[in-house]
């Protein structure tokens, strides 16, 4: 069977490379593209893509379901508009792939709701790297035994969220088998604010912001005498491309919300 994918930022950095992998994606064919911007009428149109790219745009998800009937929605655009855009995606009964990050906790217990009741996979993953995954997976392990923890997660400077995704899913797995434990010296003072990080749960996670970064993280354990360093680094976006692709299959099969790649690998 051949999966239909529609896609929401495809003039993104992403979404540029997202488009070129499912074009030579066997078993995938891209049908609609959804824009807030009317400029071309299908990708062809937009300079950043060959002739054959003949997808068709949108601006009204309504439409794009109408005329092109996806079975897959790939979301890769920004904190702003991914929380609708899967919402409507659901309602119309299309199964959301996303690799947008910055939802709330409250948007993601609405979202698996929604899910439920339809019966419709939806896969939301902060990270679609595999190494990503086995960093964090490799952290909670860690944490077992090492409860004090900070971590630094590094990017592009064009991220608009912060901590990122993959940080705080990073925290959230940690503190899932970590002794409760506020870090650092009871009294410390921030004598300029943020200088500690956000706090969740009691660690702290560093954001940095840099031009030539793509997507790095590292996890420091610290304990009696000796440190523990787990670090992952995404070179370019080729990186999260196997990642998507396993999705778009996988969201196929399931009938709920899966929050994270490391719930199914
Ligand atoms: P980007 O280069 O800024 O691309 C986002 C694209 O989405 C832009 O072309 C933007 O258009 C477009 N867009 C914004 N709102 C839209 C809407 N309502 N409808 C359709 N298109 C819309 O960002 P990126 O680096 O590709 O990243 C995209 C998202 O993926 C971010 O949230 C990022 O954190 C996340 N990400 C996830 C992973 C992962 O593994 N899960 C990896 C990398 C990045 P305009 O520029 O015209 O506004």
């Amino acid at each position: 069977m051949t999966i239909k994918v529609a896609i929401a930022g495809a003039r993104g950095k992403m979404g540029v490379e997202a488009v070129h992998t499912m074009m030579k994606q066997d078993g995938m064919d891209l049908v609609a593209v959804l824009d807030y911007k009317n400029g071309a009428a299908t990708l062809g149109g937009l300079d950043l893509f060959p002739d054959h790219y003949t997808a068709p745009i949108y601006t009204d998800f309504e439409r794009l379901v109408a005329e092109t009937n996806p079975d897959v929605f790939l979301d890769l655009t920004s904190p702003e508009s991914v929380y609708e855009h899967t919402k409507q995606a659901l309602q119309y009964n299309v199964r959301p792939v996303v690799g947008t990050t910055g939802f709330t906790e409250a948007q993601l217990e609405e979202l698996t709701e929604l899910a439920n009741d339809k019966n419709l996979g939806c896969i939301i993953a902060p990270n679609f790297a595999i190494g990503a995954i086995l960093m964090m997976k490799f952290a909670k392990e860690a944490a077992k035994y090492f409860p004090d923890v900070e971590i630094i997660e590094m990017h592009h400077d064009r991220k608009l969220d912060a901590p990122s995704g993959t940080g705080i899913k990073t925290a959230q797995m940690i503190s899932e088998v970590r002794a409760e434990k506020q870090q650092g010296h009871p009294n410390e003072k921030e004598t300029h604010t943020g200088a500690r990080g956000a706090n969740y749960d009691g660690m702290h996670i560093h954001s940095v912001r840099l031009p030539g970064l793509v997507a790095h993280q590292q996890v420091m354990f610290g304990g009696n005498g000796e440190l523990l360093t787990i670090r992952h680094d995404s070179l370019n976006r080729e990186s999260f491309m196997g990642g998507i692709t396993f999705c778009v299959e996988e969201v196929m099969k399931r009938d709920t919300l899966i929050y994270g790649l490391e719930n199914i690998i």
